[in-house]
């Protein structure tokens, strides 16, 4: 067992990824705090990979754990050599942990899991199907959401269909991060340098072959969902400030409207005043028209601060994440074959 401790290595995206073997299905997992489901993963995940008679490797990436869940890995990895983990050195979120698990993959071709067993990984052989028969990029497009509530899915609906009208490069509908990479596009999605990392976007930019594979969203085979409400609608606005700046746009457009309407109703005021040589009745309307235009004003404040606030972060040129520990077997090479174990 290898053990780089604390190996806070700079994890730039832009240094590109780790050597591809032409022959290896690297499985990225990223997960925090899943040690209910990890075993059940695993006891999935692995038959049907040895069923396959491919080289595999699984690579888990620890994205900041504090519970049972990297001793529980540690201990599979020194029986399998198959198994990789990556630890980051805090919760960098999902985002950020796909990214390291990109980088770190080997295989010619990635497919990202969810630790929960949502992503079914009994679909992987069709996705390799797909790959060999072409696609570069292969997108897992949910049919059902089951286990996830009418407002969840409701917004998600929402939302997906307001991105793709956004955002010049088209997000399709419905997919999540469950999908197969080749090398190629995973090199290619290395090579974008940006800290914040809105991945269904980043997916979307690359453009590549891509096909697309109806599939029923399962529920959680144990443990609960890691994100609020509040991180779903950070994630939201982070989708669509950083693929578009449409709502900019939209921003001015409204805005001219209404300084438009202010302005007539202004004008109607005084030449109403003059023609019957009233008093222009005020307060109501007056306090109306403030609140309404205080309200866009401070939304639209709040979109330049949204757009601002990104490029602080981008000009930082932090990187994504830090690594802290990488641990696999010494065994050779990233292991595999058929029963190796
Ligand atoms: N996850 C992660 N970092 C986070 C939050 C979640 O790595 O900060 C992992 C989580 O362990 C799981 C996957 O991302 O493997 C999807 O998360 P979850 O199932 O909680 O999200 P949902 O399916 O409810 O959208
Ligand atoms: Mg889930």
């Amino acid at each position: 067992m290898r053990i780089s401790d604390c190996d806070f290595s700079l994890a730039l995206s832009r240094q590109g990824s780790a050597a591809a073997d032409t022959d290896l299905l690297t499985v990225v997992i990223p997960f925090l705090n899943e040690q209910e489901v990890l075993p059940i993963c695993l006891s999935r995940l692995r038959p049907l990979l040895r069923g396959q008679g491919y080289p595999y490797e699984i690579l888990f990436v620890d994205d900041g754990s504090t519970d049972d869940s990297v001793a529980l890995l540690r201990t599979l990895a020194t029986t399998d050599p198959s198994i990789r983990i990556v630890c980051l050195s805090r919760n960098f979120g999902k985002e950020a942990a796909m990214s390291a698990g990109l980088a770190h993959a080997r295989g010619a071709v990635v497919v990202i899991l969810d630790a929960d067993l949502q992503d079914p990984p009994e679909l992987i052989p069709s996705m390799v199907q797909a790959w060999k028969a072409g696609a570069d990029v292969v997108c897992m497009r949910r049919r059902s959401r089951s286990g996830e509530g009418l407002v969840k899915r409701l917004s998600a609906y929402a939302y997906y269909r307001l991105l793709s009208r956004l955002s010049r490069s088209r997000i399709p509908s419905d997919t999540g991060d469950f999908r197969l990479m080749s090398r190629r596009a995973v090199d290619a999605l290395l090579k974008l340098p940006e800290r914040c990392r809105y991945m269904k976007g980043l997916y979307a930019w690359i453009g590549m072959p891509t096909t697309v594979i109806d599939y029923d969203r399962a529920s959680r085979a144990a443990g609960k969902t890691k994100w609020t409400f509040l991180d779903l609608f950070g994630l939201a606005m982070e989708g669509m400030t950083s693929f578009s700046t449409a709502p900019l746009r939209w921003a001015t457009a409204v805005g001219a409207v209404v300084a438009l309407l202010g302005g007539g109703f202004g004008l109607a005021i005084v030449i109403k005043a003059f023609v019957s040589g009233d008093e222009a009745p005020g307060y109501p309307s007056l306090m109306a028209m403030m609140t309404l235009f205080s309200g866009i004003q401070l939304l639209t404040i709040g979109l330049l601060g949204e757009y601002l606030g990104k490029t602080y972060i981008e000009s930082k040129q932090r990187p994504i994440y830090l690594v802290k520990e990488i641990i696999e077997s010494t065994r050779p090479a990233v292991a595999t074959q058929l029963g190796d174990e």
